[in-house]
């Protein structure tokens, strides 16, 4: 099983945890939305309120 989540871009993300999930969505958005300057806790509650086991 994997979590998956969707960027509001509509980039989809997939990884083995949420800690791993992280890791791709911190580098996803500091790629492609810096201007968000999301921080960790950010991040970390995106993926709780929206990833979803895959
Ligand atoms: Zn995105």
């Amino acid at each position: 099983m994997k979590r998956k989540i969707v960027c509001p871009c509509g980039h989809p993300m997939q990884a083995a945890d949420d800690e791993e999930l992280y890791k791709v969505v911190r580098r996803h958005v500091d790629e492609f939305h810096p201007e968000l300057n999301y921080s960790k806790d950010d991040i970390m509650n995106m993926i709780a309120q929206e990833a979803m086991d895959v």
